[in-house]
């Protein structure tokens, strides 16, 4: 008789965006009159800048004429798109990724929970805590992380790396040896980042226990400070350690076109097996290829005019950012992040607990953010705020806070 995979049901509810959806509507019912300002999710507001509209429309018309039609993408990606990849996001930076290293997929949300699936199940992950749950959750609908403890609402098969205010939301090396080391800097939620130098130690450690890093590089368009690395292989060593996972998401506002790519190097291998290969063997038969249509549209992230357009864009969310950052500083929270990222992540007042936070600031400010445990243990008593809003909306919201 059929059986299900019965690591879902291993997998606690993640209530989290759909409390916060209950809670806000229940409020909005009861209190019709006031405007909410929702600071919550991570997802784009500014509509696609122009050059990547030109670019769609004049793809859509190829579409239209047998002579320039396309079907089937190739599996890995468009060979123009995967060459700009390489130029821009790596040969510029004074990085060694070929175009043929660049798996071009969907978006780094699937890459992130494919991944794994080319690693044994006997590998032991270590993630972030709090941490971008995705890696975790297709961890376990894999089978790979134990039980799950509620108490400590940990998985006894997962190495947890505590980002807090004491280690400025930076993991320290674990004390146990993982296998696959989840890294995503820019970080999600924290906004924090790490230096170049302390990235190279992690590389070094992989190197050297013989671990791989999935290094999650999503949020690299909002970098402003100089000594933060915009890639993993910036550092020494990360082609033989390291997979970087980059989406054209949060950069480029495609959260609803869908685009993003995997860099497997050639030279690395787990035990005796080069992982390029197989990552080309998973992609070529689960995946069918990106459209072209959003591949072209991708091309035009890195054209004169797309990078200019892009950069006001990112330069419009990271106002905002410093905003909240501002703002919140001034009013005596305690915050972090907004800098190199477009998440606050913020210290709840008066010992008061995430969710506490949350319906405080619910029905006295009619602001919505995300309580930080929502992302793991260590992100109680924090909350996260995002600069992805309007201006206005994230000046009134701010304004509110401040009054409370
Ligand atoms: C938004 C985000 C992504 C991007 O996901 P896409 O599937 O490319 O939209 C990846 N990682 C993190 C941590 C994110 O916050």
């Amino acid at each position: 008789m059929v059986k299900v995979n019965d690591n879902y049901l291993k997998l606690p509810g993640s209530y989290l965006f759909s409390t916060i959806g209950k809670k806000v509507a229940a409020f909005s019912a009861a209190n019709p009159d006031k405007k909410i300002i929702r600071l919550g999710i991570g997802d784009v507001t500014q509509p696609l800048a122009p050059a990547i509209i030109d670019a769609l429309h004049s793809a859509v018309d190829e579409m239209a004429d047998a002579a320039t039609f396309k079907g089937y993408a190739p599996d890995l990606g468009y060979e123009f798109l995967r060459s700009a990849i390489a130029k821009n996001d790596y040969a510029d930076r004074g990085c060694d990724i070929a175009a043929d290293e660049i798996f071009v997929s969907d978006g780094a949300k699937c890459d992130s929970s494919n991944i794994q699936e080319i690693f044994s199940l006997d590998n032991k992950i270590a993630v972030c805590d709090p941490v971008y749950p995705v890696y975790v959750d297709s961890n376990v609908m894999a089978g790979r992380t134990g039980t799950w403890d509620p108490a400590t609402e940990t998985w006894s098969d997962v190495i947890y790396m505590q980002c807090t205010a004491e280690n400025n939301f930076a993991p320290e090396l674990p004390k146990e040896t993982p296998d696959l080391i989840y890294l995503c800097f820019p970080n999600n939620p924290t906004g924090s980042t790490i230096t170049k130098d302390q990235l190279q130690v992690w590389v070094d450690y992989a190197n050297r226990v013989g671990a791989v890093i999935i290094y999650d590089a999503a949020y690299e368009a909002y970098i402003s400070e100089e000594n933060v690395p915009h890639t993993i292989y910036e550092c020494d060593g990360a082609r033989t350690c390291a997979i970087e996972l980059r989406s054209f998401s949060k950069n480029a506002g495609f959260t609803g076109v869908r685009l993003g790519f995997t860099v497997v190097p050639k030279e690395l291998k787990a035990g005796d097996t080069y992982l390029h290969g197989l990552w080309a063997r998973r992609h070529g038969t689960k995946y069918n290829g990106a459209p072209y249509i959003v591949q072209k549209a991708g091309e035009a992230v890195y054209s004169p005019e797309g990078k200019a357009q892009l950069k006001e864009q990112v330069a419009y969310y990271m106002k905002n950012a410093a905003v909240i950052y501002e703002g919140l500083k001034s009013a005596g929270y305690t915050v972090s992040g907004g800098v190199n990222a477009p998440y606050i992540w913020l210290k709840t007042p008066d010992g008061m607990s995430s969710w506490e936070f949350f319906d405080y600031l619910l029905e006295k400010g009619n602001v919505v953010g995300t309580p930080g445990s929502g992302f793991g243990p260590s992100g109680e008593g924090y909350f996260r705020l995002t600069a992805f809003g309007s201006y206005e909306n994230t000046v009134e919201a701010i304004e509110r806070m401040k009054k409370l």
